[in-house]
């Protein structure tokens, strides 16, 4: 079940909240704690106009509410919602026995840790010891994405119908797989700024980007592991992958610093496949089970599948690349034997498109800002480099930006100057947010023919996909989902 809390300061606001709310969730929290000067006529008020299940609550500041005024009052607050018809009312463990339960009101007696996740036995101890309830909530911090393991098995284990999450951004998969697991609820929001909790997701985004309605005991787990990943598109790609192709399956962002301690953990979740993104690419093939060979080679894994407990290591990065540019080329009927290629950049994605592209006999530069990494870049690669300043002198058939400049938000800036463009030449930016950059602007404006990086992100999730479930991506609908959410953001 979802609930939304409602975190409004006044009775008015509250009920328009509340309205808003019944929308989209099955049950709605009362956060009496927040409304200014709470007194029994606001209660009586609110529960007047309830639609769906309500639970009360008002948290005193001890537990990281609002509440500043006494026990007493407090639990008279409560008790009186319970008599005006509250299906639940949440309470502190260590106030049960001072709480008169009314019948028909269920209880909710819960415990909050804001600083961490206690370790295994010290959370089962603190379980056993919230006597008394209808539910047993727990809801610790997650400092690391590993404390999450720890949540899944309390829910896997209990007896009691129970809330179990983490707060914080590491704790947010607990938030989105609670049914998963059999929490007996998730909490979302109704929007930014109106959160009850560090890391609380809106419920908008749990419906429409994780398909929360749709996860189950049996949903298989995918996801991106990375740091930052909070402002990734691959939940929205691939969650709209699996949905048009009706596959029981959720992905979801993993912040990961501890590598090895992420993906030795999780094994036990059984994750079906990953993403990897910076700063894991590299670091994260020494954990596989096997590498791909082109994966091998490139020296970057990005892809992840675990095929019946191993985990297999992959680039997608470098066929969808070079897929990108064989589209357009063939589109002139031109192959990539013998263009010259200069790719600005040696990172990541600048070794991976560099490895395809030879890969397909094109005649590959290398410059980059260091010239030292160009230098070592080529030397693996089996290509050329050459300094920055020669880049108008390279003649270049084919230009590939691989640095991020350009990339959003320093959307005015641009990695090489408009001069070295000419009519006639192809110029593909691996940056795909913006789609549209300074750099392909400049270069549609001198008469190039231009490829955008948004294809390419596209091609290496789909090629995930196809990876991961043996059948193919439905690319469009992707493409598609990805230009209207840039062009939103915009
Ligand atoms: P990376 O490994 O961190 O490499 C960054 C590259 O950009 C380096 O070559 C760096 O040069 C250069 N650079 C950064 N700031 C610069 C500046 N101000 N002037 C000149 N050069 C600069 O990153 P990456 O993984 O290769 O990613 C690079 C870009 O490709 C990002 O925008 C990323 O989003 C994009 N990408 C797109 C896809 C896709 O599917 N479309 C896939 C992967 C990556 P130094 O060596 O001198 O620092």
């Amino acid at each position: 079940m979802l609930c939304v809390p409602v975190t409004a300061t006044n009775t008015k606001e509250f009920l328009g909240d509340m309205r808003s709310a019944s929308g989209v969730a099955d049950l709605i929290e009362l956060r009496l704690d927040y409304i200014e000067g709470l007194k029994k006529a606001d209660i009586e008020a609110l529960i007047k106009e309830k639609t769906i299940p309500l639970i009360a609550t008002c948290r005193p500041k001890r537990e990281g509410g609002k509440f500043a005024g006494s026990e007493e009052e407090r639990l008279s607050l409560l008790e009186h919602a319970a008599a005006l018809g509250a299906d639940y009312v949440d309470i502190e463990h260590d106030v049960v026995n001072k709480f008169t339960k009314k019948s028909g009101t269920k209880l909710i007696v819960s415990y909050h840790n804001f600083s961490e996740t206690p370790d295994y036995d010290k959370l089962r101890e603190i379980y056993n010891g919230l006597a008394g309830a209808d539910v047993v909530k727990i809801v610790t911090f997650a400092q690391e994405i590993t404390d999450n393991l720890r949540i899944f098995k309390l829910l896997e284990e209990a007896r009691t119908p129970t809330i179990a999450l983490c707060m914080g951004e590491p704790g947010q998969i607990s938030r989105i797989l609670a049914p998963k697991f059999g929490s007996f609820l998730t909490f979302a929001s109704l929007g930014s700024g109106k959160e009850s909790a560090p890391g609380q997701l809106s419920a908008r985004e749990l419906l429409d980007v994780y398909n929360f309605h749709h996860i189950n005991a049996e949903t298989d787990i995918y996801g991106l592991i990375g740091d930052p990943v909070a402002h990734s598109m691959g939940p929205l790609l691939h969650n709209t992958c699996f949905r048009e192709e009706g596959l029981n399956a959720v992905y979801l962002p993993f912040k990961t610093k501890d590598l090895p301690a992420f993906v030795n953990g999780f094994r036990a979740l059984n994750v079906r496949g990953y993403s990897v993104t910076i700063p894991h690419k590299e670091a994260v093939m020494e954990l596989m089970d096997e590498l791909d060979p082109l994966a091998r080679s490139i020296g970057a894994v990005n892809t992840v599948a675990n095929k019946e407990g191993r985990l297999i290591g992959y680039n997608t990065d470098s066929t969808a690349a070079t897929r990108v540019v064989e589209e357009g080329l063939a589109e002139n009927g031109e192959t990539l034997r013998g263009k010259k290629v200069t790719i600005v950049g040696a990172g990541g994605a600048a070794r991976a498109v560099a490895f395809g592209l030879r890969q397909k006999g094109a005649e590959i530069t290398i410059v980059n800002r260091t010239e030292s990494r160009a230098e070592s870049l080529a030397r693996d690669i089996g290509c050329t480099h050459r300094k920055f300043g020669e880049l108008a002198s390279l003649d270049a058939e084919i230009l590939v930006n691989c640095t991020s400049v350009g990339m959003h938000p320093d959307v005015n800036d641009t990695p090489v100057p408009a001069e070295i463009l000419r009519p006639g030449m192809w110029v593909f930016d691996a940056v795909y947010n913006p789609p549209e950059t300074r750099l392909l602007r400049e270069a549609a404006g001198k008469g190039c023919r231009t490829l955008d990086g948004l294809r390419m992100f596209v091609l290496q999730a789909a090629l995930q996909f196809e990876i991961w479930t043996g059948r193919p991506a439905p690319t469009e609908p992707m493409e598609r989902i990805v230009r209207t959410k840039l062009a939103e953001a915009k």
